[in-house]
């Protein structure tokens, strides 16, 4: 079993062991947030993420005589947690399977193919490449677990756009109906029972007995939650598209970098708040200045000080102007630019408090 999921209106709660010796440990996110993350993740980073595992899996086995257990991974693996709870799942069970190709490689077959999808168990399963050679083992098993990550990742995009998009060939039914065609269909993923409890948002010691409980729930006022067991990535998919579908919670694309999110302030906002690959600023950020580059791209003030811009950013680049001279020009151009906008002045006018503003 993977652990726990708790949800509450808007949130999830995934309570796990960390490896055998930890207690039970509970995590938040965001309900539709972390689905629809999970789906954003492009394949570049989770490989460079599994890469670190097999790398330092690879280091620790050759240093050392004992078996390598699962506290070395705990550091690396609480980074994950933070970042996405699917992530985590993969990295943990990556990490375990690594441990396990040392400690027990018999039961590594039965371990993955009651982990993996069918198909992805099908087409790796056979020629199972677990040798004594740490790093050559570390790579197949990344490269198996890898492929199941991008086959459920891929499926589950695929699903979210059958259940928001308006184009969708189940567009005249209601998002909760197109869920539930999806779970009928063969391979969805989604066609899992589940084991329910009662459970409280506080993470009660399992063995507390029941004047404790009383007690404690009156002191943390603790909300009562439908709790789920999870043994596969497909039941936290299932449970988290069915709560955010069923909770109506907007799910979008983003106009900038074309992945799903769950607005988590204004309903209304077109630009997801991750950063996407290759990019240093949140899409948010960048949809604000495709906003504000849209109102004001077609004034001729706005690309008479582009010009200038650039004119005198060549200039600091050749080393014409100091750093702190530039800085102070584009400070006051770029004042003057908006003023001018804003009150309606002529190109003419701001060609001429350019000139005042240029450094000789
Ligand atoms: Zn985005």
């Amino acid at each position: 079993m993977l652990g726990w999921v708790l949800f509450n209106d808007k949130d999830l709660w995934l309570r796990f062991t960390m490896s055998a010796a930890s207690s039970v440990e509970k995590t938040p996110y965001a309900l539709g947030g972390a689905i629809t993350d999970f789906t954003a993740v492009s394949p570049q980073i989770s490989e460079k993420l599994f890469l670190i595992l097999r790398k330092k899996f690879v280091t620790d086995v050759s240093g050392r005589i004992d078996t390598p257990t699962m506290g070395a991974y705990v550091p690396f693996l609480r980074k994950a947690l933070e970042t996405n709870p699917y992530l985590f799942i993969y990295l943990k069970f990556y990490a375990e399977c690594l441990i396990l190709s040392c400690s027990n490689r018999d039961a590594l077959g039965d371990v993955l193919r009651n982990f993996l999808c069918e198909d992805v168990a099908n087409e790796f399963l056979p020629d199972m490449l677990l040798t004594n050679d740490a790093d050559q083992t570390a790579e197949w098993l990344g490269k198996v677990i890898g492929r199941d990550m991008e086959f459920r990742r891929s499926r589950t995009k695929a699903q979210i756009s059958d259940i928001i998009s308006p184009d969708s060939s189940l567009a005249k039914y209601t998002p909760a109906q197109r869920l539930y065609i999806l779970k009928c269909e063969n391979g969805s993923g989604l066609n899992r029972s589940f084991n329910m409890s009662i459970s409280s948002e506080y993470d009660f010691d399992r063995t507390a007995n029941l004047g404790t409980v009383k007690a404690s729930l009156i002191d943390n006022g603790s909300t009562v939650l439908a709790e789920y067991e999870i043994s596969s990535p497909d039941d936290l998919i299932a449970l988290e598209l069915f709560h955010t579908v069923k909770g109506e919670l907007p799910i979008k694309k983003c106009r900038c970098c074309n992945e799903y999110f769950v607005p988590t302030g204004r309903s209304d906002s077109e630009y997801c708040s991750r950063i996407s690959l290759g990019e240093n600023k949140r899409c948010a950020q960048i949809g604000a200045m495709r906003t504000f580059k849209g109102k004001y791209a077609e004034n001729p003030i706005y690309a008479e000080y582009n010009r200038a811009y650039k004119r005198n950013h060549s200039r600091l680049r050749n080393g014409k102007l100091y750093d702190e001279e530039f800085r102070d020009w584009s400070a006051a151009a770029r004042k003057a630019r908006d003023e001018f906008i804003a009150e309606n002045k002529t190109v003419e006018q701001f060609r001429l408090r350019l000139t005042e503003l240029e450094i000789e």
